[in-house]
């Protein structure tokens, strides 16, 4: 995961009070906003000035954790951003393993000359910087935060305020700790975390139990309208318009985990959720076992993620986008 001199130049590195910038990806979730203020809230235990810089908004469902408030939004907080980015002494990336995947903020990313540290899980990590600290196999980037700081020897720096926010992203990453991903490791460093006194119970009722009537009559709409099953029952497809999140009021995060509900049909292992935005489309693959959706994502739709989770945009319009993936996720589930 990281060299081990890599290890000794990060605590040379933080030894001294630093300006310090965190950046995660566009549309942040669970583990982007848990990652980055786990992060933050390690180190300005250790007085440096830290600020935590998001590419647009995040979802009220994460806004308990703490400092949450404190995290500038690059959409309407460009200048105060950018100014404290040009005189940071060290920039982390966190969770994202393409420039692409921050918009707007990769110029400035890239200009400025501040140490730069990814720490990320996704496949294929196409990020400069001068250490990059990258686990395929880790089930989120808040586990690989807690590694860090294990290796570090600086595991009492994860104060109970950072286990909240490095336990958020692991369970929402995991689905609550159901992937494959999830491993012995993950629950061995989701007991420290309990043992620093997170109250498991809370997260799971902050991120989940916060939906709003309209949200949950959303959900329902789309899986009685709009969830339809392609090649035997094999792959199934979501549709979300512009004018239908117009009807229920969607907010940020309505939709977040709807694609899961396409592949806990019985017999379905590729789900597709399509979402309107403008003249975009966005798309959330999700598959079951070996079935490679991050492959599929970056050859068909210039997205990419994780074998079983991954993104994409199209710009060609819904109809077009549904039928251009039903007739291509033929090759995802052959043999019908
Ligand atoms: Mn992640």
């Amino acid at each position: 995961m990281i060299a081990e001199n890599d290890i000794d130049k990060l605590k040379h590195l933080l030894s001294n009070p630093q300006q310090i910038s965190i950046v995660t990806h566009t549309n942040p979730d669970g583990d982007a906003i848990g990652s980055s203020l786990g992060l933050y809230n390690i180190l300005i235990q250790k007085k440096h000035k830290v600020k935590v810089i998001v590419p647009n908004s995040f979802p009220e469902f994460l806004k308990w954790m703490k400092d949450s408030e404190k995290v500038l939004n690059y959409e309407t907080s460009k200048e105060e951003a950018d100014a404290f980015l040009q005189t940071s002494d060290i920039l982390f990336m966190l969770d994202f393993n393409n420039l692409k995947r921050i918009d707007e903020l990769a110029e400035i990313v890239e200009k400025i000359d501040a140490f730069k540290i990814l720490i990320d899980h996704h496949l294929q990590p196409d990020v400069v910087a001068n250490i990059t600290i990258s686990d395929t196999t880790a089930c989120a980037t808040c586990q690989m935060v807690f590694e860090v700081f294990d290796l570090l020897g600086q595991k009492n720096l994860i104060n109970k305020e950072a286990a909240d926010c490095l336990y958020c992203g692991i369970m929402t990453d995991t689905a609550s700790f159901r992937f494959d991903t999830t491993t012995a490791k993950t629950h061995k460093i989701i007991a420290q975390l309990l043992e620093k006194g997170v109250v498991k119970s809370n997260i799971h009722g902050a991120v989940y139990d916060q939906n709003t009537l309209s949200k949950i009559q959303l959900v329902s709409y789309c899986l009685s309208n709009n969830l339809n099953l392609y090649h035997n029952g094999k792959v199934a497809v979501i549709t979300l318009t512009t004018e239908e999140q117009k009807k229920f009021d969607m907010k940020k995060g309505d939709t977040e985990g709807l694609v899961n509900n396409g592949l806990s049909v019985l017999g379905v292992q590729v789900s597709a959720f399509f979402s309107q935005k403008d003249d975009i489309i966005k798309i959330s693959f999700r598959s079951k076992k070996d079935v490679d959706v991050n492959t599929f994502a970056r050859k068909y739709f210039d997205g990419g993620g994780h074998k079983n989770a991954a993104g994409a945009k199209s710009l060609l319009g819904m109809q077009a986008t549904v039928d251009k993936f039903i007739e291509l996720s033929k090759e995802l589930v052959p043999n019908n």
